[in-house]
């Protein structure tokens, strides 16, 4: 039997980008020591504190349907902090509780792309992206951000972009893979496009706890964008929650009682349980984000002295999320030959620039997301692979 064109058009065929990481994987499995630097998953565990609070909601009988939209103290919480962080007014009815970010990504553009629209996106990409989009049965169109630029997107590209008639634009910052925060000014030039091309702009902040250089600005702040900006926020990066599946909308009103509409026709909402638990950890306030990233940022911090004392591989320079982007282009290798190599004679995996679209060709992103000094060690031993092929 025949599939839907939606479905299937989902990964517009062939290698998703992700082939080293399965590699890694399947050598791990095999029973070899591989160092892996490549998904954003934490290296610690969910904070027992908050394991407690999601025991102690279900064995008070929140395993039940809970409310679609949310809980209306988890509402709340989320809508207190991204007031306090971003300034801009911010209710329960602006709010809707998801199952993640990634649940949260697909509603948003399915609130605003109708079949066949445009959206666009900017190329570095979380892999996610162009399926998201596509997966709403519109048609997903990548903008190139250009290494010179520190992969900020400039504000004529976007416009060029907008002219062929676009719905809406996702952004991402603090970035993932390139780890990049983006400027007031950036901020503003897509703004400003939103504004003159009438764009919804599709804002990915699930990185906003992990910001090490700079500030973390939203465009939900900047004047006259709360109405036309849909904020995605997540549970899994700022509280190590990633299995939990928790995250949010934050938008107009109106689109957030029609996204309502959609979490009653699809995912009907998600466990009193574990909202409970993300409701625990937003109670607790600033110290267990701040626990959750330090490692991070110690490790960046490491990173940035191990690349200072040596020329051939450069940073991209950046201020947040788990990652960084390592420009290896005086190699002579591409990301995906270095990082093929790598993973040959080192036994370090890293992904490929080229897994995140094309811009980032010749680079490889660095999930830093191991212990210290496993950090450390494996950095070391590819800055060294990186020079021996360099000489
Ligand atoms: N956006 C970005 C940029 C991400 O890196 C991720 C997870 N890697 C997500 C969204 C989705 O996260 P989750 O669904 O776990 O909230």
């Amino acid at each position: 039997m025949e599939l839907s064109r939606t479905i299937t058009g989902l990964n517009a065929g062939g290698d998703d980008g992700w082939g080293l990481f399965y590699e890694a994987r399947r050598r791990k499995a095999a029973g070899e020591t591989i160092l892996e630097l490549t998904i954003g998953e934490h290296d610690i565990g969910t904070h027992p504190a908050i394991l407690d609070a999601m025991h102690a909601s279900a064995k008070a009988g929140h395993t039940g349907y809970a409310m679609v939209p949310g809980v209306d103290a988890l509402r709340d919480a989320v809508a207190a902090r991204v007031a306090a962080r971003t300034g801009v007014p911010t209710g329960r009815e602006n709010v809707l509780i998801t199952p993640g970010g990634q649940a949260a990504l697909f509603s948003a553009h399915k609130a605003v792309l109708d079949p066949g629209d445009l959206g666009l996106f900017l190329d570095p990409y979380y892999a996610t992206y162009p399926g998201t989009i596509r997966g709403t049965g519109a048609r997903a169109q990548a903008i190139a951000c250009r290494p010179e630029d520190g992969f900020a997107p400039r504000a004529g590209d976007l416009r060029a972009a907008a002219a062929a008639g676009a719905r809406s634009i996702l952004i991402n910052t603090p970035n993932n893979p390139t780890g990049v925060v983006y400027g007031r000014e950036t901020i503003e030039g897509i703004a400003e496009v939103a504004q003159e091309a009438g764009l919804w702009v599709i804002s990915d902040e699930v990185y906003d706890a992990q910001v090490w250089r700079g500030a973390h600005l939203s465009p939900r702040a900047m004047p006259g964008m709360a109405e036309r900006t849909l904020v995605i926020g997540s549970m899994s990066k700022s509280h190590a929650m990633t299995g939990s599946r928790v995250g949010w909308i934050v938008g107009p009103e109106e689109a957030i009682s029609r996204l309502i509409d959609l979490a009653t026709a699809t995912t009907y909402g998600v466990p009193g349980y574990i909202q409970d638990a993300a409701l625990f950890a937003l109670r607790e306030g600033d110290w267990l984000e701040a626990e959750v990233g330090a490692p991070f940022a110690r490790r960046r911090t490491r990173a940035e002295e191990m690349l200072a004392a040596q020329q051939v591989v450069g940073l991209v320079p950046s201020g947040g999320a788990m990652y960084l982007m390592l420009d290896i282009r005086r190699t002579g290798l591409d990301g995906e030959a270095f990082a093929a190599r790598l993973l040959d004679e080192e036994a370090i995996a890293v992904m490929p620039g080229e897994s995140f679209g094309r811009a980032a060709a010749g680079h490889v992103r660095v999930a830093m997301t191991l212990e210290d000094s496993a950090f450390a060690e494996a950095l070391a031993r590819l800055l060294d692979f990186a020079a021996r092929q360099s000489g």
